[in-house]
């Protein structure tokens, strides 16, 4: 099947260097754009500079490109795309669907999630306190397809959920961004790991409010380790080691169900990844989180 306008991509926030579980989520996104003689791109989701540890970008481009996963189009980096979120979000404010709001955590709690000052009505007193910037969600039961996983079923709660678009401390927030990168790059794919899945319903209604048609979604199920625990930085998975990514990309094309061969053990990235863009199927791709098998298993 080809697809010669599809767009995917591969979107890191660099708070640490990639783990097992991060080339995983790359090599699907990789390989889904590949058999589709698709385009694949790398945006680095440089968002919050305080959850950025000095060189982490680096280290991520480094990796993978030792693993042969070069970005199709120059490496976009959010960090400097604040205008076009600006823009955004000015837009929306426009359009009634943002609005400011000084609330804490605590003090929604103590309000059962709703806005104690109408801060969504837009009657907050301007205070000069620093204010966030949330999206105002409609109530609706989305209903989604992802490519993998089958039918989808979120509900949206408009104010209980809304989220944050801009920190008071001036950051944009992941949700905004995504999305106005997807759009702006024209991703018509977007392959990911499932621990993004209950983000797609917001996603959804900010594609719908900026009057664009939102991707197809694919969720690979997270790597787990040993404990069952997603491999993420929080609880400490390995960096990847780049001396061998050979045998990091047979692990990752295996733990996305492909079998590859074992005598690739010991095969060259750019043979690793013709095998795989060769012998790709989407219908062995795992459908539940589970630990990444030995080589030896
Ligand atoms: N930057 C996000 C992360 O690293 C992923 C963005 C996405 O694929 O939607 O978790």
């Amino acid at each position: 099947m080809t697809h010669p306008g599809y767009r995917g991509r591969f979107a890191p926030s660099p708070t640490g260097p990639l783990h097992f579980g991060s080339l995983v989520a790359a090599l699907a996104s990789f390989l889904e754009a590949r058999v589709r003689q698709g385009t694949w791109l790398v945006r680095i989701e440089d968002l919050d500079p305080l959850r950025e540890p000095p060189g982490a970008t680096d280290a991520i481009l480094h990796s993978l490109s030792a693993h042969g996963l070069h970005s199709d189009e120059p490496v976009r980096y959010q960090s400097l795309r604040h205008d076009a979120y600006d823009s955004v979000i000015r837009q929306l404010l426009a359009q009634g669907r943002a609005y400011y709001c000084a609330c804490s955590r605590k003090r929604l709690q103590a309000n059962g999630g709703y806005h104690p000052d109408r801060c969504r009505q837009g009657e907050a007193p301007e205070t000069g306190q620093p204010r966030a910037i949330r999206f105002a969600l409609e109530d609706a039961d989305v209903e989604w397809q992802d490519q993998l996983l089958g039918p989808q079923h979120q509900s949206v709660r408009g104010e209980l959920d809304d989220p944050v678009i801009r920190r008071k401390e001036g950051f944009y927030a992941y949700q905004l961004a995504v999305v106005v990168d997807d759009i702006d790059q024209g991703i018509d794919h977007v392959v990911r790991g499932s621990d993004l899945l209950d983000m797609t319903a917001q996603q959804l209604q900010l594609f719908a409010a900026l009057g664009a048609e939102p991707p197809g979604w694919l969720h690979i199920p997270v790597i787990v380790n040993a404990q069952g625990q997603k491999l993420s930085k929080q609880n400490r998975a390995p960096a990847l080691d780049d001396s061998q990514p050979g045998l990091n990309l047979w692990r990752a094309l295996a733990a996305l169900g492909q079998n590859p061969p074992r005598e690739l053990i010991t095969a060259s990235p750019p043979a690793l990844l013709a095998w795989g863009i060769e012998h790709y199927q989407r219908a062995l791709l795992p459908r539940q989180s589970r630990p990444p098998a030995e080589p030896g298993d």
